[in-house]
């Protein structure tokens, strides 16, 4: 996986503090006739009920003062693959918190694969979505951007103070001493000291077969157990513990409580909240979803499949984000 694993783990021991609501405000409520009862089996049902829910996000998002929290799906358009399909399946096994701190090969295995994969992530440039969630920022619509994202691309569309809940890959920290460093200079130190690499980076091996260019959600790209064993991994430059760690939240990790504390002072403070390219699967990003019904904040949720807010959303819509973003941001210009 690209470096990152992801997603932390619940709230399981984490503070799950509770904010002090803020001014209640008038409940949003769902513009003309609920999509419901669109009719259906007219031949153009569907588009009709479509229509409608599209007219109620314009509603909704033009309220302003909206939470918005971002998931993979939002960078697929941008060539990271997510980690589940549309069927909500996971298909990628992240590296877990608990494997890399357990073992050096762990960690070795970690970063070959991150080596190699990184170029790829790091050429991945934002697309229209982004730049369509950056537009309604920039016209006041959004009170808070909250990513489950650890690619950057909010920022590279020109989004000001994103909260990236998972952390951004391009950090590096020490488990040890806390030292932070920039991605890059440790991949720069990663291909001098692994100069046999190289033909990995170009998608090429010695004997002559493919490395995998499926690059994962993560960063990294899938290699041969024979080649991860090679692998010079990064050390501390200031302890030289070989305990570097990207400074995102894995899978089975915690995300910081100040940063969830913050992100729940927000959404007490919002209007709505919408939820774009994200499965909801892990709590990490689902519990600001429960705590938005529970306040009688509408929720939003726009993204292709099934999602495990379903049963919170006050507005479902299931159509592909890029597009639905542009017509969106056209429509509040
Ligand atoms: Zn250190």
């Amino acid at each position: 996986m690209r470096g990152t694993a992801l997603r932390g783990a619940a709230l399981r021991g984490a503070a799950y503090c509770r904010v002090v609501d803020g001014p209640r405000r008038a409940p949003w409520r769902a513009p003309e006739k609920d999509v419901a009862s669109a009719p259906s089996g007219g031949g153009d049902g569907a588009g009709y009920a479509a229509s409608g829910r599209l007219r109620a996000l314009v509603e909704l998002v033009g309220a302003g003062e909206v939470f918005v929290l971002t998931g993979a799906g939002l960078s697929t358009d941008s060539g990271i693959p997510d980690y589940r399909g549309r069927d909500g399946v996971r298909r990628v096994r992240p590296m877990e918190f608990g494997e890399f701190v357990g073992s050096s090969a762990a960690r070795q295995r970690y970063w070959a694969r991150s080596f190699v994969g990184w170029a790829r992530f790091r050429a991945a440039v934002p697309n229209e979505g982004h730049r369509a969630v950056a537009a309604l920022q920039a016209r006041g619509l959004v009170r808070a951007l909250v990513t489950q994202n650890v690619d950057g691309l909010h920022q590279q569309a020109g989004a000001r103070d994103v909260v990236e809940l998972h952390g951004n890959l391009a950090q590096v920290r020490c488990l040890r001493c806390g030292h932070r460093v920039d991605r890059g200079s440790v991949q720069t130190r990663m291909a001098e000291a692994n100069p046999g690499f190289t033909a990995y980076l170009r998608g090429t091996v010695p004997d002559g077969s493919q490395v995998s260019s499926q690059i994962r959600p993560d960063g990294d790209v899938v290699l041969p157990d024979q080649a991860v064993v090679g692998f010079v991994a990064p050390r501390c430059p200031v302890c030289d513990a070989d305990l570097l760690k990207p400074d995102v939240v894995f899978f089975g990790e915690s995300v910081p409580a100040q940063r969830v504390t913050h992100c729940f002072a927000e959404l007490a403070a919002a209007r709505s909240m919408l939820v774009l390219g994200s499965s909801l699967a892990v709590m990490s990003g689902y519990r600001f979803v429960r705590r938005a019904a529970a306040d009688g904040i509408p929720v939003a949720v726009v993204t292709r499949g099934a999602t495990r807010g379903d049963g919170e959303a006050t507005l479902r819509v299931d159509a592909p984000l890029t597009p639905t973003l542009v017509e969106l941001a056209g429509r509040l210009g």
